[in-house]
């Protein structure tokens, strides 16, 4: 097994897949032994299926290893020119405090954790979020806040769709978009509503009341920099049972009186500007605020405080029966992935500058604002506006001059459609820059001194905001935004929440179907580079060749790995991706006059986001029968098609299937829905699986979403960021999203847009480009080889002493496995909740908990793991089976025992009272020998689930209950 390898080629094709690949050749070689294949090719053939092995390698070319892929993407950046934007239209210059910048941006113990669905071991990020949580409340004026969603566009989308659920003007089906918000807010939103199958009309904030509407968009300021006041147009909207939405500007906001206090329903908008790199687009998190009474209607997550058996404070995600894995096409949205780690951002930058930092920068950017507008009307410029916070639009007969002196002068004004211009200050403006404002505006020799200007305004006062909209209020009095003003507090305070979640650089993270591989530091570095993290997304792309460059070729590499013709990067999720997908089929059918085709089959062990996304497009979604081995039972699959023929629109597969295997007959079933004149939507969350030996295209699939956070390597973030671009075959490309701001890339620019941005989080692109090009044909080829290795061999490992579910030809699972808990439950009482939990003791995060199937286990190890972690995690499953027996066996009540009783906290370790418990304190936190090794605390012990859903509580909890941390 151990090759010879040449010491040059060593030097630049080997050295980052074996930094990738956690098995050495020679744990490989051992690994193929025990599962009994001779190699890896040997097990390959053993496990997929022969008829849809790929022909001929990928062509993504050699890996180029680290320092030289790094090179050529520097290569890359340097062809971006980072002007300064004045564009704003949601995309703001931000300073990223650096203690936020190297302490959570750059640190794995933030960026390669999961969304916390085991609460016990993500206090830190929940806290962090429920300071996200209290930041929106106090600055919108309303009592829920979400914890994050995917942009500001698609806030107002799930706005209107909340606005539909909760208003009572029921039988109506007009919303109404006030023509001065975003332009891309607008798009979106358009576009949600057309598959939604409502209708929709722009116009005058003012005209929505001349209407019968379910609801409204207004947005505050708006996307001229005006500020109004419509708490009268709101309260008559109100009185006509519209339930009305007000995107707003964080920042504003500060200073501004709450949407709340003027009435909305609804506040939303993006936190982009607290701290997070413009990112040519993205990842940036949206907050979303409504009335406690829509609380069930409420898209996205929800942080809330319970309490833990101790009775002390404990945070979790609150009333996830809303979501899209419990309630499927009933779901109130299909946001799965949301920019967590972008939410903590945001929320840490309000922390460390506190309610007066975040005034005084807010104030001194309405100051600049003053000034420059002060300027500008001295010289006879004509303003359109009468109030603002930090844009000024303007219109100039000397338009193409300023124009041309903007570009001489690297900066980028905004340009409106309307054919004026606009200028938005921010928080890295300084006076010296608008000086060259002044320069490109009006030309040389205006004669306007800034100092002067601010002189004459700090005497005399500005009234830019309006008097009677000047906030009241005071924000985030809470003591957590008041307390962490010193870098020194604030990165004791980062560390100390830090230290409190299990993440990827403590230990292995086998969730199933989320493929928590490593995310390289290589792949991470470009991402702070500022010539990808300063662009604006809506520059002249003649500034953007990098990124054209980068992207272009990220998407011919994608072309290649999945097989399809086309790829489109708008989404910014998987599922999102599948909403992208299912309108382009829906577009597709539509184009031949079809558009009657509205089923959507879906497997019965689809992840939930496939049904929740059918139903955004209007789709019924028909469930798919699985046969005993976990493949879709072909017998109801070809019964439904034909039967359905007639409507049937596509059905929606995961492949190799959630049930971690590779089934035989996919081709089959590609054909089938073919025959019937359906499409075939293929789940690409389990491209692990494929990559290299098969690919949706191959098969006969025709558009897949990729997630980028899991295969390619964007880290999870603790819940996002993530990027789910679709790959289309040629037939659908004419029907990807579009943009109607930014004209080229995308297939048409005339198809609706799904996301803000054209590339949808476009900053963390880089990564994904850096894992494939150090990977390169041969290593992205072995790394789904060595993830179905690590699979088999744990699956072999774990099956001496646990049931496994399904397993596909030759007994082998893909790259992941399912271990059914239901007969030991059955037995002892032990739960999958109790295993879970008691994995925590051993310093482990739970594998998928009841998912695709209820009472069992999901692992996944992906190829990054090494054989000594995938050795320890079996050892824990095993210790824990033998928990388990004498739970059986009686030797330990089944309501007091280490597994029931799990997680142990120190607080229990160092109670008098565990004296009285059957087992010793040993074994409750040191129940083998290897959690010596870095033994983990979870920091509360296990959470009352009921109890914080009951008694929902969702913002910041007074400071007393943060004792006895
Ligand atoms: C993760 C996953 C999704 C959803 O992807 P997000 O990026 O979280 O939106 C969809 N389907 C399957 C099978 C998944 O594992």
């Amino acid at each position: 097994m151990t090759k010879q390898v040449s010491l040059l080629e060593l030097e630049q094709h080997e050295l980052f897949l074996r930094r990738h690949i956690g098995p050495s050749d020679a744990e490989q070689a051992q690994m193929l032994d025990y599962v009994g294949a001779e190699s890896l090719d040997d097990l390959t053939q053993q496990i997929v299926p022969e008829g849809i092995r790929l022909p001929t390698p990928l062509t993504v070319g050699e890996s180029k290893g680290e320092a030289e892929a790094l090179a050529t993407l520097k290569a890359m950046a340097d062809q971006n020119q980072v002007f300064k934007s004045y564009i704003g239209s949601g995309y703001y210059g931000t300073e990223v405090p650096s203690v936020i910048l190297r302490n959570v941006l750059e640190n794995p113990g933030w960026y390669t954790a999961y969304t916390p669905y085991q609460p016990e071991i993500a206090q830190g990020r929940l806290e962090a979020i429920l300071n996200f949580q209290q930041l929106s409340m106090d600055l919108s004026g309303l009592d829920l806040a979400s914890a994050s969603l995917l942009d500001e566009a698609t806030a107002a989308a799930e706005a209107m769709a909340l606005a539909k659920r909760v208003s009572k003007n029921k039988k109506c089906n007009l919303y109404y978009i006030a023509d001065d918000v975003f332009e891309q807010t607008r798009d979106v939103v358009i576009n949600r509503a057309e598959h939604f199958g409502f209708e929709v009309k722009v116009g005058p904030a003012e005209d929505a009341k001349n209407h019968d509407i379910f609801g409204a968009l207004l947005q505050y300021p708006n996307r001229f920099g005006e500020i109004s006041d419509h708490s009268g147009l709101i309260a008559e909207l109100k009185a006509n049972k519209a339930v009305v939405a007000v995107a707003a500007d964080i920042m504003a906001l500060v200073l501004l009186k709450s949407p709340g206090s003027l009435g909305a329903d609804v506040v939303l908008g993006s936190a982009q500007r607290f701290g997070v790199p413009m990112g040519f687009g993205g990842p940036h998190a949206a907050f979303f605020v409504t009335r406690d009474a829509y609380k069930r209607s409420m898209p996205g997550r929800i942080i809330g405080v319970s309490k833990d058996t101790r009775g002390n404070k404990a945070l979790r995600m609150a009333m996830q029966t809303r979501e899209q894995h419990i309630r499927r096409e009933k779901a109130n949205s299909n946001i799965c992935t949301a920019q967590v780690l972008l939410a903590n951002m945001a929320s840490f930058y309000a922390v460390f500058h506190g309610p007066h930092g975040l005034r005084m920068i807010a104030e001194r950017i309405n100051r600049l604002t003053d000034i420059v507008a002060h300027g500008l009307k001295a010289k006879g410029v004509a303003l359109a506006n009468n109030s603002w916070f930090d844009t000024l639009t303007f219109t100039s007969d000397d338009k193409d001059a300023i124009v041309k002196r903007s570009v001489a002068a690297q900066v980028n004004l905004r340009l409106d459609s309307e054919g004026s211009l606009g200028v938005s200050i921010d928080e890295t403006t300084t006076r010296d820059d608008v000086a060259v404002l002044f320069d490109v505006i009006l030309g040389e020799g205006h004669g306007l001194e800034v100092a002067s200007i601010d002189a004459e305004l700090a005497e005399q006062g500005s009234n830019s905001i309006p008097a009677e909209l000047i906030r009241d209020e005071d924000i985030l009095t809470h003591p957590v935004f008041n307390s962490y003003q010193s870098e020194t507090e604030m990165m004791r305070y980062i560390k100390r929440l830090e230290n409190k979640d299990l993440a990827l650089n403590h230990s292995m993270i086998s969730l199933g179907s989320c493929t928590m591989k490593l995310n390289a530091g290589s792949e991470m570095i470009p991402v702070s580079w500022p010539e990808f993290a300063n662009m604006h997304p809506f520059c002249p792309a003649d500034q953007a060749q990098g990124y054209s460059a980068m992207i272009n070729q990220l998407s011919d590499w994608l072309v290649n790995i999945t097989g399809y013709d086309a790829v489109c990067m708008q989404p910014n999720s998987g599922a999102q991706g599948e909403y992208a997908g299912l309108l382009a089929i829906k577009k597709y059918h539509e184009s031949r006059g079809e558009g009657h085709r509205n089923i959507c089959l879906i497997p019965q062990s689809a992840h939930g986001t496939n049904p929740a996304s059918a139903q955004m497009a209007s789709l019924k979604v028909v469930v798919v029968a699985c046969d005993k081995s976990g493949n879709v039972d072909m017998d109801d699959l070809r019964a439904k098609a034909s039967e359905l023929a007639d409507n049937l629109s596509c059905i929606m597969i995961t492949y190799p299937s959630t049930h971690g295997v590779y089934e035989e007959q996919v081709r089959e079933i590609c054909e089938v829905v073919h025959q019937h004149g359906g499409q075939v939507y293929m789940d690409g969350a389990n491209m692990n699986a494929q990559v290299g030996l098969t690919s949706p295209g191959f098969i006969g699939s025709d558009v897949s979403h990729l997630n980028l956070h899991k295969t390619f390597a964007i880290p999870h973030g603790g819940g996002g960021p993530g990027m789910g671009p679709i790959g289309v075959k040629a037939h659908l490309a004419p029907f990807v999203a579009g943009h109607s701001l930014v004209k080229d890339g995308n297939a048409s620019q005339d198809n609706g847009a799904v996301s803000a941005a054209p590339f949808g989080s476009a900053g963390i692109l880089p990564i994904s480009w850096g894992y494939i090009a150090m990977l390169g044909t041969k290593g992205l080829t072995q790394s789904t080889q060595v993830a179905m290795l690590n699979a088999n061999y744990l699956t072999k490992k774990l099956s001496e002493h646990y049931p496994i579910l399904y397993t596909g030809r030759n007994d082998r699972v893909a790259h992941e496995c399912i271990v059914d808990l239901r007969p030991i439950k059955d037995a002892s009482g032990v739960s999958e909740m109790d295993i879970a939990k008691r994995l925590m003791d051993y310093g482990f995060h739970s594998p998928t908990m009841s998912f695709p199937v209820a009472g069992t286990l999901m692992v996944e190890p992906t190829e990054s793991e090494s054989k000594f972690e995938i050795d320890r995690f079996v050892e824990a499953m095993i210790s824990i089976k033998a928990e388990i027996t004498k739970v059986e066996s009686g030797d330990w009540p089944a309501d007091n025992n280490p597994l029931v009783n799990a997680p142990h906290t120190l607080a229990d370790i160092v109670d008098p009272a565990f004296d009285a418990r059957p087992y010793d304190r040993q074994v409750a936190a040191y129940p083998v020998e290897s959690c010596k090794l870095d033994k983990f605390w979870p920091t509360v012990n296990r959470i009352d689930d009921v109890y914080g859903d009951r008694n929902l509580f969702c913002s910041c909890p007074p400071l007393e209950s943060y004792s006895g941390e």
